[in-house]
């Protein structure tokens, strides 16, 4: 694996008294694309939350290019270089697409200029002045990917992108995570649609019951397809 950009180490967190995360163990490489893969409820939305520093009661270590943050408030992890897009893909919907994609601040040096992002999603240029109402899920999507990549962050956490999109716009979104990659951004994806996931990513890890159970590599997803469909229940 290339340099570890993100390593997270026996990540324990809770909401309230709910123990979600029992010790959560994963790595990240430099300009890798990883999966989180697994069954609803597995704790895949809350590892991200906890890597942004969303979660407020966790412990263990999250090492983001060394740099401990694991008692870091989330505007200061977005400062070093995460950014989180959300599943509900946070986009506001009294805005236009411009002031959505303007809102977030630019935390690091080399931002993605907004022409790189219309290169990348050429519909949302044509978009430019539509309310976040009346864009489509697809779009919205775009957006919310979009967002992010303005901050500057070199780790994405991507949670579920494709959700509840058509097989066209799922594969334009896989295209984007694969040209994210050639340009050397580093990301950390939550899937339930793991034949997406086996279009973009190098690994994948299993989350069950808040822990990692296994991991596979995307060259063994085609050999392991009995072992997937018992972990993930498909
Ligand atoms: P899904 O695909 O269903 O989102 P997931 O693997 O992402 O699954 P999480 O969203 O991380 O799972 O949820 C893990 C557990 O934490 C679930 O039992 C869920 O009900 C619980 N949970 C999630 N958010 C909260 C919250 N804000 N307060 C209390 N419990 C929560």
């Amino acid at each position: 694996m290339a340099e570890v950009l993100l390593k997270v180490s026996d990540l324990q967190a809770f909401y309230g008294e709910s123990h979600i995360l029992h010790g959560m163990n994963l790595e990240v490489g430099q300009g890798e694309v990883v999966t989180l893969l697994g069954r609803n409820g597995a704790g895949k939305t809350t590892t991200l939350r906890a890597i942004m520093g969303m979660v407020g009661q966790r412990s263990g270590s999250i090492a983001f290019e060394g740099t401990e943050t694991i008692g870091l408030p989330s505007n200061k992890i977005a400062r070093l270089g995460v950014a989180l897009c959300p599943e509900e893909r946070g986009i506001f919907a009294s805005l236009n697409v411009e002031e959505n994609l303007l809102l977030p601040p630019v935390v690091k040096p080399g931002g993605m200029p907004l022409e790189e992002i219309f290169d990348l999603f050429p519909n949302l240029k044509t978009r430019l002045k539509s309310q976040g109402t009346k864009l489509s899920g697809g779009e919205q999507q775009m957006l919310a990917i979009g967002r992010i990549l303005r901050t500057g962050a070199n780790l994405l956490l991507l949670d579920e992108p494709t959700e509840g999109l058509a097989p066209v716009i799922v594969q334009q979104i896989g295209a984007v995570i694969r040209k994210l990659k050639e340009k050397g951004l580093t990301i950390l994806l939550v899937e339930q649609n793991f034949h997406f996931a086996a279009t973009v990513s190098d690994r994948h890890y299993i989350v069950e019951h808040g822990r990692v159970i296994d991991m596979i590599p995307n060259a063994e997803v085609e050999t392991q397809l009995d072992k997937l469909h018992t972990y993930l229940g498909v």
